[in-house]
Parts: structure tokens; C-alpha cells; sequence
């Protein structure tokens, strides 16, 4: 692969996260989709004045432009910052949240009506998006994006997200999307992830190492 993106490596094995996310689902998931996005992504920005920009900088820059290149640009930029962001949201053993984020859980009404929200946003994310776990100024809440759109071009800080683009779920959930969305939400999600990233409200997170 060529360029200045790269595919960032899974930070845990392809049978990991099995039986909730099967390794034939990362094949094409992460080995297929989030490569394609990295290497269009590369594609596009050759020569050009984002060739030398943080991805951060590229989906900020080029959210909601008119442009075809710029819209390009964003769907694949966003894409791959998205992707970085998902695998890292979760986790092959289960976590439990403590400290500043359990409190913050404790804030926003307990784990159980925090799990039926995020489940909720994914299930009516009509078409492709992700479900979000973000926070404002410490105080959590949850969105739902289409597409390759994220919070953070809005300036929005993310702690946790759920793919609900058909490639995620489809191989092991078929049309389920509830049944993947439980399934991920009560058991692989990386709650140690989430903390670090409220944590560090005041700068962007960077999903990959
Ligand atoms: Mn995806």
C-alpha cells in the first residue's frame, strides 16, 4: 500500500472477537472495506494540498464541503478514522467501567439505559452510520451519524462507536442489526477505551497507534 495513510493494525486477533464478530466478518470487514477506504483515501489525496495533513485535519476540513473531490476526500477520510475508532472500541475480554466514567454512567441514568440508548440510535440509523458514545464537558450522551460523518468533525468528542453499515453485522447477523447491536454493546465493548478518551475531552483522539 502506498501513500501517506496506512492500514493501522487490529489491536487484538481476527478470531478475537468471536462468537459476537466472527474472523470471517473481520476478513472482509477490516481486510476488505477499511483497506479499500485507506487505499482510495491514498488515491485521492496524491498531489494534492491534504497529501501532507493529519487525518483529523482532512475530515475537519473537508466536512460538509461541496466539492466532489472534497466530498470524496471526507467519505474515505472519515471512513478510515471511523474504522480505526471502531476497532479500538472493542475488546476481546470484558471491561467494566469505573471511576470518572462510571460516575458519568451513573449521571446519565445507569448502564442499562445507557446500552438501550446506544442500541436504540443504531437500530434507527436509517441506512448506513454508526452509533456513538460522546461527551460534553464530562457529561455523556449518545448520536447516531450516516454514513462516513463522525462527531469530531463537528467538534464533538467521542468515546465509543458501533458500526452499523450492513458489512459489519450481515456475515454473522444477516438483516439482525438488534441482535448485533446487543450482542456487541452488552458483551465486547472496551470500556477502558472509553475512559481513556473522556479523560482527554480537550484534544482530539486519535484512534490509531
Ligand atoms: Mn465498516
Amino acid at each position: 500500500m502506498t501513500g501517506p495513510f496506512k492500514l493501522s493494525p487490529l489491536p487484538y486477533a481476527e478470531d478475537a472477537l468471536a462468537p459476537t464478530i466472527s474472523a470471517r466478518t473481520i476478513e472482509f470487514h477490516y481486510h476488505k472495506h477499511h483497506a479499500a477506504y485507506v487505499k482510495t483515501l491514498n488515491e485521492l489525496v496524491a498531489g494534492t494540498e491534504y497529501a501532507d495533513m493529519k487525518l483529523e485535519k482532512i475530515v475537519r476540513n473537508t466536512a460538509g464541503k461541496d466539492g466532489e473531490k472534497e466530498k470524496k476526500i471526507f467519505n474515505n477520510a472519515g471512513q478510515v478514522w471511523n474504522h480505526d475508532f471502531y476497532w479500538r472500541s472493542l475488546a476481546p475480554k470484558p471491561s467494566t467501567p469505573k471511576g470518572a466514567l462510571k460516575a458519568a454512567i451513573e449521571e446519565f441514568g445507569g448502564p442499562d439505559k445507557l446500552i438501550e440508548e446506544l442500541a436504540q440510535a443504531g437500530k434507527t440509523q436509517f441506512g448506513s452510520g454508526w452509533a456513538w458514545l460522546v461527551s460534553k464537558n464530562g457529561k455523556l450522551a449518545v448520536e447516531k451519524t450516516p454514513n462516513a460523518v463522525d462527531p469530531m468533525s463537528k467538534g464533538v468528542n467521542a468515546l465509543l462507536t458501533v458500526d452499523v453499515w450492513e458489512h459489519a453485522y450481515y456475515l454473522d447477523y444477516q438483516n439482525e442489526r438488534p441482535k448485533y447491536l446487543e450482542a456487541v454493546l452488552k458483551k465486547i465493548l472496551n470500556w477502558d477505551f472509553a475512559a481513556q478518551n473522556l479523560s482527554r475531552e480537550d484534544e482530539p483522539v486519535r484512534a490509531a497507534a
